[in-house]
């Protein structure tokens, strides 16, 4: 008789606690999308480095409307104006050209008339007009982001302007997918009497990658002991993460247990009180992690959703580790499993405010199309009957 199957939130944080941060290394900024900061990064010095203007239009002296002053030089934006300004006289100043020394404001072009060499204010003008202050987006030395930040393009146009031109950034999982199966054949084969296309191998591999992981091109390993055992070994001499999928159950051609144990991959947990993905199987030799995921292509997804995904942010040293917090509101009724909390693959809305959880179609964990659309899953913890419509159940967003 197997153990008593785990919470998901159990297993989940067995993961998590195996799980250590990669090491780090220095990306240019053209190489560091998507990847995750693993340093802090301070701003090398104001920003603005300079005050300059908001506006096109001349830098002048505060005063009241209809001033007539002298136009005697021009600071565009990266070409500084060498003259200071003097009394009733007035720079031209482009959006982001340097305030000229004397300067304390600019008046926007559509608030004067040009008459000749000089132009006539229209407004008032005041201290501080249509300035940007030096330092006023950042101060020198101050943090402008924050290790465990995933790098998009904010983070990355901050970067630039802070002054920085490369990054530390967390180390990318190497990840290998394996499938097992003799039925599995690659995409695009024709199929023999009782083979099915491997669906698994590029899924897990589009999903890793998303994760921000380096994968390899997906393995196949056929029901045989010594190959399973034979393409596990390689598997664990290169990756960071092996990601096999079927034979992990308990029937008789079910391999990679007994081939990972004899390979020195030490259990941590097998089999989870989630439907679909009962089977789901995870170890550990050193700093690899590996997980067994079950063969039907949805368990593999939904157990990756709740297991590897977490596993690879933590890796990648990302801080916002999400928990699983975020809430909807079931759009009809769904029948419980007794023993096992079950991940409904959902649709999202957002009504009066609510978010609403309706299941995506058949939900057998061989329908590879129920993927399809398919915004979160939406946890219904295990009980008798029905989770009435209307009841709260907390949400696994999907990666695409
Ligand atoms: P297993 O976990 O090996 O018992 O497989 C469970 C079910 O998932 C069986 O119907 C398998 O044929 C199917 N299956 C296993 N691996 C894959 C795969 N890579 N792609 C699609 N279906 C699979
Ligand atoms: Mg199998």
């Amino acid at each position: 008789m197997p153990a008593a199957l785990i919470t998901i939130a159990e297993a989940r944080r067995l993961v998590l606690d195996a799980a250590e941060p990669l090491g780090v290394e220095m990306v240019a900024i053209a190489d560091a999308r998507d990847r995750v900061l693993a340093d802090d990064v301070a701003a090398a010095g104001d920003v603005p480095p300079f005050p300059c203007s908001a506006m096109d239009g001349y830098a002048v002296a505060p005063g009241d409307a209809n001033r007539r002053l002298a136009v005697v030089a021009e600071s565009r934006a990266g070409a500084p104006s060498a003259r200071p300004l003097g009394e009733h006289q007035a720079i031209r100043i482009s959006t982001g050209g340097a305030i000229p020394t004397g300067a304390t404001a600019v008046i926007p072009q559509e608030n004067v008339e040009v008459e000749g060499d000089s132009i006539v204010t229209r407004t008032v003008v005041r201290t501080g007009d249509h300035i940007r202050d030096r330092g006023e987006d950042m101060r020198a030395g101050s943090t402008v982001l924050r290790a465990g930040r995933a790098l998009g393009a904010a983070e990355l146009g901050a970067a630039v302007a802070a002054g920085v031109g490369a990054l530390t950034v967390a180390r990318r999982p190497k990840v290998q997918v394996l499938s097992t199966g003799d039925e599995l054949r690659a995409p695009g084969e024709p199929l023999g009497p009782g083979e099915i296309h491997n669906s698994n191998g590029p899924m897990l591999v589009a999903l890793a990658a998303h994760q921000g992981a380096v994968t390899a091109p997906p393995g196949r390993l056929p029901d045989d002991r010594a190959a399973t055992e034979q393409g596990l070994s390689r598997a664990l001499q290169n990756a960071d993460v092996v990601i096999v999928s079927g034979g992990v159950s308990v029937g008789p051609h079910d391999h990679v247990k007994p081939a990972l144990s004899d390979l020195g991959v030490e259990q941590v947990f097998w089999r989870v009180a989630l439907q679909p993905g009962k089977p789901t199987w995870f170890g550990r030799r050193g700093a690899t992690l590996v997980f067994g995921l079950p063969g039907n292509p949805v368990s593999a997804v939904v157990t990756f959703s709740l297991f590897v995904r977490p596993a690879l942010a933590v890796l990648q040293g990302r801080a916002e580790e999400r928990p699983l917090d975020v809430e909807a509101v079931l759009a009809r009724p769904v029948r419980r499993n007794p023993d096992r909390e079950q991940a409904l693959r959902v649709r999202l809305v957002r009504r009066n405010g609510r978010l609403m959880a309706t299941p995506n179609g058949p939900q057998g964990s061989h329908i590879v199309t129920s993927l399809l659309g398919a915004d979160a899953l939406a946890l219904v913890p295990a009980g008798e009957g029905e989770l009435p419509a209307g009841a709260t159940v907390m949400l696994e967003i999907l990666p695409r």
